[in-house]
């Protein structure tokens, strides 16, 4: 459930990051092209408004034009020497027929010609061409009778004809007023002319002249010639402003400047055209930029998906063990801060599990690394079987591994603890057959704030230290205390460190004694008497030395400074104890020669005192170290014989000179019986063997006279003598002191 929500997340996330890039490369496109449709019919209708502007402009123009052109063309007829003549002077009808009448209806279209006489009296009449009764201008009346004033006020002000000197023609500027009007419901342009000389050979008879008054009629004919010209189409002429805005119009006002019609006509969109022909092109070309933008994005977003996967792969294998794909160390200290800092005095607590597996360098080192890693794989199914989905289960690395469990009491941790530490026993089928290991577990419970994450997991490391030490296959709960332990132990190893450095520690010796209380031997024990802790007895600080790698250093300086205080000797032999640890260094023997050689002393009046449990086992390099140091010269001897596990193949095999019995057994001499036997034995056992016996921890007589009647010569402890400084043996023993500069610590000492 909770792989499947985490997946759930991450993809989530993904998804957004994708959003959050492709999102605006989307929109901002889109809206681009939204934008650029819209421009396009911004500019298209704009276009279009622009164009209908002008085209109004062009055929209200034309229109005022025509209408001009319209007096133009009757000027050629009426201002004429001819028209004087036949209008003015008498009228002609017939040539009025011919010249007005059905001349400017042939060739220009007036259907209407009238001649009114300088008393402003129709007196001629023509419809299309034809002379007609002069009740036809009764309509035409009101119109001309509206245009006469002007024409005749302009022929009031115009000067009297004077001929010019040498019969040049007179240049005379026409009189004309026009108007548009509806008559009988037809639109009439309507021209009135005054009948002047054009050439002024022939003059008007009077002060007025006659007018000529022409009409057109804006019908059908009319329209589409003018619509022809400025090519406009669908031009009519209707009574009312059109209404829609697909129609463009021209007002046309009568005299008194009321409306009298309207002109009207479809407008050109040459935009609108333009996008017609290109709506199908433009289209595809955006089809195809939006195919183009869709497949950039597309594969855009394949290559980041790409990305956000090794991205995440990256990821999940730096915080990820490879091999059993659970949290590496990085992961659990990233989700331990957190959990630790969500503590404080409410809870929730955190249960810290340290694990480590028993005997699986056995497995390692017997099958290989491959059965090494399905003895882990195994391991780890089994934790996330047993801790479930809510636990936070890693791998620090090697066989080591961490669960992490909040908010649960003691008793539940101890049983899930013990639980793994049984399931873990159970055989791991493999195909390197039955793999079997084991496992031991530390468990810290944090319930206060304040722990760092470090901190929490040396607390678990030091209850599974206990757990390890306990022999294995257990759980230890963290204890306050053993932090505390191992927080002097650290201090105490450091000021070891420094104290071997300085040449701290001195020697002591115990004399070994006959039965006559004759000195035979001493054994040289070492004392570090610390600055603040005083005198540290070397029960404590040896096997630290063992522990933390520092007892080789702390092994030479003990024969470095043994040689030099007791080479001159001859009197007593020297017993110097070494380690097993020493014993099992594989250059020891090297370094003894090299120290024998330096020092030169002679091997063969010291004494090399081993424990039982060095000698166990079938340690190649303890034999031969044992073997080298016999051929130097060294006699050996077992120290606190009686309490490890040698057997008599031991003591042959290492040809072992001396036994020395341990004091447990000597103490004991004087209470139950059979321990004087256990005595009376193992004395009889060395002599049996040809050794060399001695009796270590004699503190009373009734001791040292149950240890002569069980047959023992030598003995040692305090009865017959307390570990001493050498300058005290010295002179016990008679010997020559060598010239020893005092070591800080005999300063101190002395102090
Ligand atoms: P050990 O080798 O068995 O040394 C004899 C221990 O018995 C010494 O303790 C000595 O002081 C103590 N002892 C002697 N007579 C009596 C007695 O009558 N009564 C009692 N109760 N004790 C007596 P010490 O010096 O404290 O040494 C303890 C152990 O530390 C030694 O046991 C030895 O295993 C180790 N050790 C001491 N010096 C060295 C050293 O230089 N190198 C190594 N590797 N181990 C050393
Ligand atoms: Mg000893
Ligand atoms: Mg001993």
């Amino acid at each position: 459930m909770v792989g499947l929500s985490v997946n759930r997340d991450r993809e989530n996330i993904q998804d957004r990051r994708k959003a959050r890039l492709f999102g605006p490369i989307v929109i901002m496109t889109t809206a681009g092209l939204a934008m650029l449709v819209f421009l396009a019919m911004f500019l298209v209708m704009r276009f279009d408004t622009v164009a209908a502007e002008r085209e109004q402009r062009v055929v209200e123009n034309g229109f005022n034009r025509q209408i001009r052109e319209f007096d133009a063309m009757v000027v050629p007829q009426v201002t004429w020497d001819d028209a004087v003549a036949k209008l003015d002077h008498k009228l002609d009808k017939r040539w009025a027929d011919l010249n007005l009448g059905a001349y400017l209806y042939t060739y220009n279209g007036f259907t209407r010609s009238f001649v009114v006489n300088p008393q402003d009296l129709p007196i001629y009449a023509s419809v299309k061409g034809e002379r007609a009764a002069i009740s036809t201008y009764a309509p035409f009346a009101a119109t001309v009778e509206s245009l006469l004033p002007r024409i005749r006020g302009l022929e009031a002000m115009r000067p009297p004809f004077r001929r010019k000197a040498g019969g040049e023609d007179i240049i005379t500027q026409p009189i004309q007023a026009n108007a548009l009007a509806r008559i009988d419901g037809t639109l009439f342009a309507v021209v009135a002319t005054l009948v002047q000389p054009d050439a002024g050979k022939v003059l008007p008879r009077g002060p007025r002249a006659p007018v000529a008054i022409v009409a057109m009629p804006l019908d059908g004919v009319m329209l589409k010639a003018f619509a022809g010209r400025y090519l406009v189409d669908d031009l009519q002429l209707v009574p009312d402003w059109p209404t829609g805005n697909d129609k463009a119009a021209v007002d046309l006002h009568g005299i008194d400047g009321a409306r009298i019609g309207v002109l009207r006509w479809t407008p050109r969109r040459p935009g609108m055209e333009l996008l017609r022909q290109i709506w199908m092109p433009a289209l595809l070309a955006i089809a195809l930029l939006s195919l183009i933008a869709w497949i950039v994005v597309r594969s855009g977003a394949a290559i980041f998906s790409e990305l956000l996967a090794s991205e995440a792969r990256s990821r999940h294998l730096a915080f990820h063990d490879p091999l059993t794909r659970l949290p590496n160390r990085a992961m659990l200290f990233a989700r331990l801060q957190p959990q630790l800092a969500a503590i404080d005095a409410s809870g929730p607590s955190l249960a810290v599990l340290a694990i480590d597996l028993d005997r699986f360098k056995d497995v390692n080192d017997s099958l290989g690394h491959p059965a090494g890693d399905a003895v882990i794989q195994g391991v780890a199914n089994r934790l996330r079987t047993l801790c479930g989905t809510n636990a936070l289960i890693a791998r620090l690395g090697g066989d080591e591994f961490v669960v992490l469990q909040r908010d649960v009491g003691r008793a539940a941790v101890a049983a899930l603890a013990e639980s793994i530490v049984s399931a873990v026993r159970r055989p791991i089928e493999s195909e390197y057959g039955r793999l079997e290991v084991g496992c031991s577990i530390g468990v810290a419970i944090i319930e206060h704030a304040g722990v760092d994450p470090s901190e929490a997991l040396r607390w678990a490391d030091l209850a599974l230290y206990r757990s390890k030490e306990g022999g294995r296959a257990r759980v230890t709960f963290f204890e306050p205390e053993m932090d505390a332990a191992l927080r002097n132990r650290r201090s105490l190893e450091t000021d070891l460190r420094d104290a071997l450095h300085e040449g701290a520690l001195h020697m002591v010796y115990q004399p070994q004694v006959d039965r006559g209380g004759a000195v035979v031997a001493v054994e040289a024990l070492v004392r570090w008497i610390h600055a603040e802790r005083g005198s540290v007895a070397p029960g404590i600080f040896v096997p630290l030395a063992e522990e933390c790698g520092l007892i080789l250093t702390l092994g030479e300086y003990v024969l470095r400074r043994v040689f030099r205080e007791t080479g001159h000797w001859s009197a007593v032999r020297i017993a110097i104890n070494v380690s097993a640890v020493q014993l099992r260094s594989p250059g020891f023997a090297a370094l003894v020669m090299r120290l024998v050689a330096e020092a030169g002393v002679d091997p063969s009046r010291y004494e090399i005192e081993l424990t039982e449990t060095a000698l166990l086992g079938d340690d190649p390099v303890t034999a031969s170290n044992v073997e080298a140091l016999k051929h130097m010269g060294f006699s050996i001897a077992l120290d606190d014989f009686g309490t490890g596990y040698s057997s008599l193949s031991v003591l042959q095999r290492f040809s072992v000179d001396k036994i020395k019995i341990d004091r447990s057994f000597v103490a004991a001499l004087g209470g139950a019986d059979e321990s004087e036997a256990l005595v009376d034995a193992m004395v009889k056992l060395a002599r049996a063997l040809k050794l060399d016996v001695i009796a270590e921890g004699v503190e009373t007589e009734r001791q040292k006279e149950r240890l002569v009647s069980c047959g023992c010569r030598e003995f040692q402890g305090h009865l017959v003598g307390m570990p001493m400084v050498v300058r005290e043996l010295a002179t016990l023993i008679g010997e020559v002191l060598p010239a020893l500069e005092p070591t800080p610590a005999e300063i101190r000492l002395r102090a």
